[in-house]
């Protein structure tokens, strides 16, 4: 049996085959037609041309009496013309010669005869055979007729064997090399016949290439095929490939602003699938995860979070057990203190439970603000409760024993400081207030520096006596009138000068100095105090901060003074720097831009 491609190319032999043999056939068939026509066309003229000569002869003949060459004539002529017949006859019938000299039925012509009149020449043809007649005119005695019969068949089919032999011996070479020329194509035909079966078989873009794959075997053109295939798979692949992309990308595209958006959220966000698996997190939930934000899609939330009430919550919601939300708060500690963080937890729909929804939200500060809130709120009240005791104290006193003069002194007195200590407080936290809200404003006048330097020593000269502290202010010669908020001023110098009274044991110094520089006064408070940790002295700037001191616990504040006093300097253009060492005491340097000065 032959194989496909095989089948096809015998196919297309035998078909070539059969174009050769019907070709040479017709061929064979036009020729001999063609020869048998001129062969019949050319006895006719041969015929004719005889008819015509003999004629001729026959009449001169006939005129002269002359019937002995007339016969030899007849009987010559149809020897060699091969004429089945060749006789004259007179028109009674009479056979006055004949190639068959038996059949001549008169030696001598008559002296005349009739009947002759009107005899015309004529041509008869039928069955392979022509009858010719020609008139002879004998002058004075009648009209004879030369009678001719002969064959016109020419030659039968296979006669033409010569023709016949030659286009048989052509058609064998053409076949011959036909088979040559198929044997040396063979290969390249059977290619071209798997890749005509393997066409036939294509049904449409999803017909595989290996399919229509022919051997390799088949020669450089089967090859071609193969390659073109392959080429062709690879193209589809890389265009379905870029359709998939296309896809994807449309899709990322239009997530991405989402995606973006979550990751710039300071809140932690993690979505949960039906198996507690995380579907999604975004960049802040793996940051409180402390996990690598891949590594945690799609694998188990438990993987990474070890709250067992937050992985209860998300849970019974991922389950549909609960369609509330639950709000774990858990307090980690950490290194530098430590971390509040809030979980919230909800499922994603209200129907059809499966995915949970957790946010994260970290609220140490809020914590810590809570924290200071709270003991600002103790620290004031408590700030507020001691000269408040005292005014009381002395103020029943007098109610008393108004009429000791001693006892009435020191209370006027003790009333006076404490109503003073009282409304400082008042003002330093409605300034705070103010500094907060964006709405402090400067009221800047001539202010002599003088007086309120002496205002300052005045103010605190009993407390500094009370401690057995050195109190002392020195001021140059010549104290200039600066520009400036006289009250706002005098608050920031009041919180260095009181709190360096303050945080200095007993005995210690207190100094205050006024140096005039060319371009700036600059006030120097330092104390022989506790003194601040380097720590501390980066944040005792901050508001409500107070350092984390135990030998100043016991000491009562609100830690707004030092906040305050720099915020107001440098809203005059100036500053509040700090050189302090624990133990030794510290020193604040509050300095104000010259251009302040007044002339
Ligand atoms: P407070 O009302 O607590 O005094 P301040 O803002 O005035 O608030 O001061 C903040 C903190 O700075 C204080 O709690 C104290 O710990 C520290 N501090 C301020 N001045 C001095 C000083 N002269 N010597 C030592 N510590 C000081």
């Amino acid at each position: 049996m032959f194989t496909r491609e095989e089948s096809f190319v015998a196919s297309f032999g035998i078909v070539v085959v059969a174009i050769v043999v019907v070709l040479m056939g017709v061929t064979s068939w036009w020729i001999v037609r063609s020869q048998q026509e001129l062969m019949v066309s050319s006895r006719l003229d041969q015929v004719r041309q005889v008819a015509g000569l003999m004629s001729q002869s026959a009449e001169a003949l006939m005129i002269s009496d002359n019937l002995s060459p007339l016969r030899r004539l007849i009987v010559e002529n149809s020897q060699k013309y091969e004429l089945q017949v060749c006789r004259v006859v007179l028109p009674d019938g009479t056979i006055v010669a004949d190639a068959d000299p038996s059949r001549i039925a008169t030696t001598p012509l008559p002296a005349n005869w009739s009947g002759g009149e009107g005899i015309t020449a004529s041509e008869d043809h039928g069955a392979g055979r022509v009858a010719v007649r020609r008139p002879l005119a004998v002058a004075g005695r009648g009209e004879a007729v030369l009678e001719i019969v002969a064959d016109v068949n020419g030659i039968s089919f296979w006669d033409a064997w010569e023709t016949l032999a030659g286009i048989g011996a052509i058609g064998s070479l053409a076949m011959v090399a036909m088979l040559l020329i198929y044997r040396r194509t063979r290969s390249r035909l059977r290619a071209l016949g798997a890749i005509r079966e393997a066409l036939l078989m294509y049904k449409g873009e999803h017909t595989p290439a290996e399919f229509l794959k022919v051997s390799p075997d088949f020669g450089i053109e089967a090859q071609a095929w193969n390659e073109f295939l392959n080429e062709t798979e690879k193209l589809r692949d890389q265009h379905k490939r870029d359709e998939v992309n296309d896809r994807l990308d449309s899709r990322q595209r239009g997530t991405r602003g989402l995606d973006d958006a979550c990751d710039t959220m300071p809140y932690g966000l993690i979505l949960v699938g039906k198996e507690i698996r995380v579907q999604y997190a975004n960049g802040a939930a793996a940051a409180f995860v402390q996990a690598d934000r891949q590594a945690m899609m799609g694998s188990p939330l438990d993987q990474f979070m070890t709250q067992t009430e937050v992985l209860d919550a998300v849970k019974t919601a991922a389950t549909g057990t609960s369609r509330r939300r639950a709000v774990i708060v858990d307090e980690i500690e950490t290194d530098s203190g430590y971390t509040v963080l809030r979980y919230i937890v909800r499922p994603v729909r209200r129907t059809d439970p499966g995915d949970a929804m957790v946010i994260i939200e970290d609220i140490t500060q809020q914590r810590v603000a809570e924290k200071t809130r709270n003991e600002f709120v103790a620290q004031v009240a408590h700030e507020l409760r001691t000269p408040l005791s005292n005014i009381r104290l002395y103020a029943e006193s007098l109610l008393e024993d108004g009429d000791d003069t001693t006892l009435r002194a020191k209370a006027i007195n003790v009333i006076n400081i404490e109503t003073k200590r009282l409304a400082r407080l008042v003002s330093d936290m409605l300034s705070v207030a103010e500094i907060e809200a964006g709405s402090m404003k400067l009221s800047a006048d001539d202010v002599q520096l003088g007086d309120i330097f002496h205002e300052l020593q005045a103010d605190y000269e009993q407390q500094a006596d009370e401690k057995n502290i050195d109190l002392s202010f020195n001021l140059p010669p010549k104290v200039p009138v600066i520009h400036a908020d006289r009250d706002k001023f005098l608050m920031a110098l009041h919180n260095l000068v009181s709190n360096a009274l303050k945080y200095t044991a007993n005995d210690g110094r207190v100094s205050v100095e006024l140096q005039v520089q060319p371009n700036q006064i600059v006030v120097e408070v330092a104390d022989t105090g506790y003194g601040i940790s380097e720590e501390d002295q980066q944040k005792i700037f901050e508001r409500f901060y107070r350092a984390r001191d135990e030998r100043l616990a016991s000491i009562p504040g609100t830690g707004l003074g030092l906040s305050l006093a720099r915020e107001i300097v440098r809203l005059h253009g100036g500053d509040i720097t700090l050189d302090s060492q624990v133990g030794q005491g510290s020193t604040f340097t509050l300095s104000l831009p010259h251009h302040v000065e007044a002339a």
